[in-house]
C-alpha cells in the first residue's frame, strides 16, 4: 500500500489542479493581489452555501473569532463562556480583548459543549457578581454542530450573545440549517487542514445582522470609515489574500463531493469499529463534516498502545487535544475558574483521531480498522 496520509491535500490538488492553477494564474496576471474580485465572488458563494446574509472573509480563523468580539465591544469585566475541550484560539480571542474566558465542560459522546455545564457556569458567574456574562462560543468540534437549540435557550434566558466557532464545522448541518449559520455571528477557518482549506491562512465571519456586518468590514481594514484613510475605530489588517480566494473557489465547488466522501468514510469506520470501540456520536438531526474522526481509548495506556500499533503499521494518527484549556499554563492565573471539568480532562487522556479526508479509499479505511481491531485487547 502507498504511504497513508492523515489528510491527503496532495490527492485533492491532483483532482482540482486545472481549476486551481487557472485561478492562481488569473490573479497573478490581473495583479489585483489585495481585495481582488475573487474575494467578493467567494463571499457571495459562501453566503449562498451557508444561507447567511453576510460574509466577511478574513486573514485566518482566529481573527474571524476576534473581530466580532471587537465589534460587540466585549472587554475587561466581561465573561465569555467557552468549552475547555477545543483548540486554544476559541479562548485566546476572549483574552485578547481583555475579557475573561470561563471554561465549561463537554459531552463524552459528541465532544461538544454540554448545555448543563454551560448553565451551571453562567449561574455561578452571575451569583459571584464580579464578571458580566456577555457571550457563549460553542464549537463545532471535529465537524459536528454544537447543540444550538439548547444553547440558544440558555442565551435567551440570560441575555447572552452567541458566536459559533465553526472553524472545523464548515459543511456540517443541524436539521435544515448549515454550519456557520448559527447564533448572532459565526466564524470559520480556511487553514489547509480544515474541511474547506486554502493554501495558507484564511477565514470568514458570517452574520445576518447588517450593523454588525458593517463594523466587521471596517475592523478588517484598520477601522476604516467612509474610505481607507478615514479611521473611525481600532481595527486590524485582516484581509483574505485574493490568491487564497481564487484557490478556495474551485475547492468550494468540489466541497459537497468531498464532504459526501468523508461521510461515507466515517460510516465505514464506524461500521467496522463499533463492536470494539467507542465511536463518535452523531445525534439525530445532526450531520458532521468529519473534520476529524475521533475514537476514545479506555485509558491513556491503551491509547498509547493503539496509536503505537497504528504507527508501526504506517498509519498516522493525531491527538486532538492532549490538554484541556483550563489546565494550560496560560490560564493558570485566571480567577473565576471551575476546579475541575471531568469530561474534558478525561477525553484529553483518551482521544485519538484517524486518517480522514475526501479522497480516502475503502482499502485504507479497512486497513486502519483491521490494525485497530487486532491491537484491541
Ligand atoms: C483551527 C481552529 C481555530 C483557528 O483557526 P486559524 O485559522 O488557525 O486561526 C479556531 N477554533 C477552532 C476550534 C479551530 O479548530
Amino acid at each position: 500500500m502507498q504511504k497513508i496520509a492523515f489528510n491527503d491535500l496532495g490527492a485533492q490538488y491532483r483532482c482540482l489542479k486545472e481549476e486551481i492553477d487557472a485561478g492562481i494564474a488569473e490573479v497573478i496576471e490581473g495583479c489585483h493581489f489585495i481585495s481582488g474580485p475573487q474575494v467578493e465572488e467567494l463571499e457571495q458563494e459562501l453566503c449562498q452555501y451557508t444561507g447567511r446574509r453576510y460574509c466577511v472573509t478574513v486573514s485566518n480563523g482566529t481573527d474571524a473569532l476576534l473581530m466580532p468580539l471587537m465589534a460587540y465591544g466585549i472587554g475587561p469585566g466581561d465573561a465569555v463562556f467557552v468549552p475547555s475541550f477545543t483548540f486554544v484560539a476559541t479562548a485566546e480571542v476572549v483574552s485578547l480583548v481583555g475579557a475573561t474566558p470561563v471554561f465549561c465542560d463537554v459531552k463524552e459522546g459528541t465532544f461538544n459543549l454540554d448545555p448543563a455545564s454551560l448553565r451551571e457556569q453562567v449561574e455561578r458567574i452571575e451569583k459571584e457578581g464580579k464578571l458580566k456574562p456577555r457571550m457563549v462560543i460553542p464549537v463545532d468540534l471535529f465537524g459536528l454542530p454544537a447543540e444550538y437549540p439548547e444553547i440558544e435557550e440558555i442565551c435567551k434566558e440570560h441575555g447572552l450573545l452567541m458566536m459559533e466557532d465553526g472553524a472545523q464545522g464548515f459543511g456540517g448541518e443541524l436539521g435544515e440549517k448549515k454550519a456557520c449559520s448559527f447564533g448572532d455571528v459565526s466564524a470559520t477557518s480556511f487553514f489547509p487542514a480544515k474541511p474547506l482549506g486554502c493554501y495558507g491562512d484564511g477565514g470568514a465571519v458570517f452574520t445576518d445582522d447588517e450593523d454588525l456586518y458593517k463594523k466587521l468590514v471596517s475592523i478588517r481594514v484598520h477601522g476604516k470609515g467612509d474610505f481607507k484613510y478615514d479611521n473611525v475605530r481600532v481595527g486590524l489588517n485582516a484581509r483574505l489574500d485574493t490568491l487564497q480566494a481564487a484557490i478556495l473557489l474551485p475547492k468550494l465547488h468540489a466541497f459537497d463531493t468531498e464532504n459526501a466522501a468523508r461521510r461515507w468514510a466515517a460510516a465505514r469506520y464506524t461500521e467496522r469499529l463499533k463492536d470494539k470501540f467507542c465511536t463518535p456520536d452523531t445525534p439525530k438531526g445532526y450531520t458532521s463534516s468529519w473534520a476529524q474522526y475521533t475514537l476514545k481509548a479506555e485509558s491513556p495506556e491503551e491509547r498509547a498502545a493503539l496509536t503505537g500499533a497504528l504507527k508501526e503499521a504506517g498509519v498516522p494518527s493525531m491527538v486532538y487535544y492532549p490538554k484541556p484549556l483550563h489546565r494550560q499554563a496560560v490560564y493558570q492565573n485566571l480567577g473565576h475558574q471551575a476546579e475541575s471539568l471531568p469530561v474534558s480532562e478525561s477525553l484529553c487522556e483518551r482521544v485519538f483521531s484517524l486518517p480522514m479526508h475526501g479522497y480516502i479509499t475503502a482499502e485504507i479505511v479497512d486497513y486502519v480498522c483491521e490494525i485497530l481491531n487486532n491491537a484491541k485487547k
